[in-house]
């Protein structure tokens, strides 16, 4: 089959186009992507007709996909790929002994800081400082509180009663979880070292100053893995899991060299870690965290032996020792790295429209893995049956393979546009050739259009399921 660009197609085959795209705006800002996000889908501010809820965000129906993709391949190569992890789903509310073991009840807060001027709550760090002076970054005023601790985490209270013996804490990690049933996993599983548990759920802080869209929430998800091992290995497997999520990232459409990989100098690593590294990515709004990986040693599961007076060590069937393992923590943040893809697959374009006229467009160059719709399918023109049946059977076809889209109304190059928008890779016209009617030779052909090169190709109804099973994966 043929491949051809929109511009070297004959008009009556060319949809949408006549030339290659140029890309004129390759980096986003954030209001952009923001007002994106609102009107087609992605995400909303939550409970917004009353006014929303600082720091909670709700996923449209393409921010679902996109977070599900997301979230389906993480498990798919951090569990389903592996033999040595195997995965768990904890729950939100737990004992609050685990809380005041792990340290997160005494220790888990921010240093907070309060302007006496126009009465603003603000994390310490981003109070500015002018030649030794601290000032408020609301109103420039000078008049601050000495810093103090503020615990990050939701409490709450279980059951009817609301005192002292009723408090826990809505989960601020997931990992906790991961800890307190290391036995019973093991026992489970029966894995041998070195073996992970993975987990994916909510995990909630009472951030001081939510903000940069969803990248600071006060409701987000983790995707986390522990990584049990000897403590010999330790070191070396911290470099292991460092690279094996670069790749990860580069493997879902993030480009290399936006992703930094920061060594965590000892003075801000937690006391009891022998290594922690920062996984950042360049946003929009400035280098930042998307993900830690840490080699947090011992410290966690002895913490709850302590705690609990239960054993939770790690018994070695060929050296008959029993010792409690080391571990490696890559923890990644759903939103953080929903809006990182985002921000790295926007981008603004100029391409002709049908009549040859460059106007501006908008393209979300998603990887296909991610991308929230995988194809759209698009009789050529709405009031012709026969087009309209041969779509809906291409539909009916590829709908057990793939997330696909229908859409008839409107001209061809304004449905691409749509799905060009939203990040839809691939595109599907069902024209007259395709109903034999200009060429036998190319009936139950149609024509496959590539979002970012808009390139055209013709290609058999039968080949599609194949062709882009093999372009999404
Ligand atoms: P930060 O320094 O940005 O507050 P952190 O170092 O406290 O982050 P971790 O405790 O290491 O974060 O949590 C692991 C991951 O969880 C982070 O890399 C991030 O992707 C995600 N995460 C943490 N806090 C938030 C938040 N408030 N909103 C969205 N994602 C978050």
């Amino acid at each position: 089959m043929d491949s051809k660009t929109d511009a070297q197609r004959p008009p009556s085959q060319s949809y949408g186009a006549a030339s290659s795209p140029q890309r004129i705006r390759p980096v986003a800002d954030m209001e952009k992507i923001a007002s994106l996000c609102k009107r087609r889908g992605f995400i909303f501010q939550s409970s917004e007709i009353y006014g929303g809820l600082n720091g909670s965000w709700d996923y449209g129906p393409l921010g679902v996909e996109l977070k599900r993709n997301l979230k389906n391949y993480w498990w798919h190569v951090m569990v389903h790929e592996r033999d040595d992890v195997v995965g768990m789903d904890g729950s939100i509310l737990m004992n609050r002994a685990v809380w005041k073991a792990s340290g997160h009840e005494d220790t888990f807060s921010d240093p907070m800081v309060d302007c006496r001027s126009c009465k603003a709550r603000l994390r310490a760090d981003q109070v500015i400082e002018r030649k030794g002076v601290r000032q408020c970054p609301n109103c420039g005023g000078k008049d601050l509180t000495e810093p103090r601790p503020f615990n990050l985490m939701f409490k709450t209270y279980v059951g009817a009663t609301e005192d002292e013996s009723s408090i826990t804490y809505l989960r601020p990690e997931t990992a906790q979880s991961i800890f307190v049933q290391f036995k019973n996993v093991l026992e489970v599983s029966r894995k041998k070292l070195p073996f992970g548990i993975a987990q994916i759920g909510k995990a909630f802080r009472n951030e001081i100053n939510p903000r940069n869209f969803t990248f600071r929430s006060r409701e987000f998800e983790q995707m986390e893995l522990e990584y049990f091992c000897r403590a010999e290995e330790g070191v070396n497997l911290l470099d292991y899991w460092l690279e094996e999520r670069l790749k990860f990232y580069e493997n879902i459409g993030i480009l290399r060299d936006k992703l930094h990989a920061r060594k965590v100098p000892d003075d801000e690593r937690a006391f009891y870690s022998k290594g922690t590294y920062d996984i950042e990515y360049d946003f929009p709004f400035g280098r930042q965290e998307l993900e830690g990986v840490a080699y947090r040693t011992d410290y966690d599961l002895q913490q709850h032996i302590k705690a609990s007076g239960k054993s939770l060590d790690y018994f070695d069937e060929e050296t008959k020792q029993r010792f409690v393992p080391h571990v490696i923590e890559p923890s990644a943040g759903v939103d953080r790295t929903v809006l990182a893809l985002i921000c790295e697959a926007y981008s603004e374009d100029e391409a002709p429209d049908e009549k040859g006229k460059m106007e501006k467009r908008i393209v979300l160059r998603f990887h296909p893995r991610i991308a929230p719709i995988k194809c759209g399918i698009f009789p050529l023109l709405r009031n012709n049956a026969q087009l309209v049946a041969k779509a809906k059977e291409i539909v009916d076809l590829l709908r057990p393979h793939m997330f696909i889209f229908y859409d008839e109304s409107g001209a061809i190059g304004r449905r691409y546009r749509r799905q060009d928008e939203i990040g839809t890779p691939f595109g599907v016209t069902v024209d007259f050739e395709t109903l034999g009617e200009k060429d036998a030779a190319l009936r139950d052909t149609v024509t496959l259009r590539e979002r970012d090169s808009m390139k055209q190709e013709r290609v058999a109804i039968n080949d599609l399921p194949d062709i882009l099973r093999s372009r999404i994966s």
